[in-house]
């Protein structure tokens, strides 16, 4: 057996409980002897809790402090499962609490996303104190390694941008030794920390983000990311039926569906391991003896219709105000605007005089491009109930489906691909067209 490092990930579903945490343990035991690092996020629904309180700080609500004693609570009962009265486990995980909560006994600070990453990544702090302790007890040998001192990234709070040549010296310095050493290293997944010693998050589910950094970092053998579904499916079975589980994906199909909104991986996830051709495995912590999807270079390969859905989109159509076509002088300074307001872009087209894009939307992105354009550009905005449909491997039949029921207001095909930016008809519309049928 090789003995290169492998890195496992296990998302807030699969610690969302006690039974979860046993559970994790059990999976890690399966695989003693392999030197592994583990990454963990926030248990069950924290971070989306750990948010509220977030906002209501902000707000001065007043209720910032009622809401983490929620989250507090919810730690201590699945702690009592696993732990006897008085285990050190304990005293740590309430230290975290309490610099939350210092945080919390101050003004909230002016900057909501600087905010947001001082208090969110709670979460993650002390669900890997809870999963180090519980392998620990279990006889598995664990360090727990702040990410923070590992993961250097950029200031854009919430948003933060690795820095690669810091982190993987801290790597080398923190991470390995210790496995060499034979032991397992525990760390956070989605939080890192700015050269000044802020702490930052990469993204909303970016946990698997940061085990591809490390699995880069640490030339791994694999990744594997255990989830609750079974594998990397054709499409979300919450929206669709008959979808089935795909053995085995390029690299190449797994960025353009996640990119998407396939929610399965975190679209920035594959990028590093493709660069290092290491493969990645989705697999099912409820069933871990099933072989789950294989991720990994191109093979000639048949692939099933795939769809991915991504909610939230806005349209712009943005046409000049003068004579001028958009495309002879303006386009520059279109993109220019659209990377200063980090719009993603998800499908554009242009005709002579307007040119349209379609973006995610997030916070109030949108108004302040347009806000910044308005004296050259009329921008017509569209935001109600707009979703993007990507199909990989398209059929008629599966976009016959996709479209049933909904307008599509933009639409562009490749040869294996079709994007349609889509809302749903309005009831009332529909029934005026039966009637008059
Ligand atoms: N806990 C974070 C989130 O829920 C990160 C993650 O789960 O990957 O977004
Ligand atoms: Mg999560």
């Amino acid at each position: 057996m090789s003995n290169r490092i492998r890195v496992f990930k296990f998302g807030g579903a699969s610690v969302k409980n006690a039974d979860g945490v046993k559970n994790l343990s059990s999976i890690v035991e399966k695989f003693n002897g392999s030197p592994l690092a583990i990454v963990v996020s926030a248990m069950g629904k924290t971070t989306d809790a750990l948010e509220k309180v977030v906002a209501a700080h902000a707000a001065r609500s007043g209720t910032a402090k009622q809401l983490l004693d929620g989250v507090r609570e919810a730690h201590h009962q699945i702690m009592d499962a696993l732990f006897e009265n008085g285990d050190p486990v304990y005293d740590i995980v309430n230290d975290h609490f309490v610099a939350a909560e210092w945080i919390l006994d101050d003004e909230p600070h002016p900057n909501y996303d600087f905010m947001y990453d001082q208090l969110v990544p709670t979460g993650e702090l002390v669900a890997t104190a809870i999963v180090a302790a519980y392998l620990n007890k279990s006889g598995l040998k664990t360090r727990w390694v702040d990410a923070r001192d590992v993961i250097i990234t950029d200031d854009i709070f919430r948003e933060g941008w690795v820095q690669w040549d810091e982190t993987r010296a801290n790597v080398e310095k923190r991470v390995r030794p210790v496995i060499e050493k034979g032991e397992y290293v525990l760390t956070q997944g989605f939080i890192g920390s700015t050269k000044e010693n802020y702490t930052t998050t990469l993204g909303r589910e970016g946990s698997d983000y940061t085990a591809a950094i490390l699995s880069y970092c640490l030339d791994a053998e694999d990744m594997t990311i255990w989830k609750d579904v079974p594998g990397v499916l054709t499409a979300d079975p919450r929206l669709f039926d008959n979808v089935t589980k795909l053995d085995r994906l390029s690299y190449r199909e797994a960025i353009e569906m996640t990119y998407y909104g396939a929610k399965v991986i975190h679209p920035k996830t594959i990028k590093p391991l493709q660069n290092k051709s290491i493969p990645l495995y989705v697999k099912s912590f409820v069933n871990p003896e099933n072989d789950g999807t294989f991720i990994g270079p191109d093979v000639e390969d048949h692939y099933p219709p795939m769809v991915a859905i991504e909610r939230n989109q806005a349209l712009l159509n943005i046409s000049t105000r003068d004579f001028s076509f958009v495309a002879e002088h303006h386009m520059r300074y279109l993109f220019n605007q659209i990377a200063e307001h980090r719009l993603q872009v998800n499908l554009m087209q242009n005709t002579a005089i307007s040119f349209a894009i379609c973006v995610n939307h997030i916070d109030d992105r949108i108004f302040r491009f347009a806000e910044s354009i308005e004296k050259d550009f009329k921008v017509i905005l569209d935001y109600e109930g707009l979703e993007l449909i990507t199909v990989r491997h398209y059929t008629p039949q599966v976009i016959e489906m996709l479209r049933n029921g909904k307008i599509v207001m933009v639409e562009e095909r490749t040869k294996n691909t079709i994007q349609m930016v889509a809302k749903e008809v309005p009831l009332m519309k529909r029934k005026t067209e039966l009637a008059s049928a």
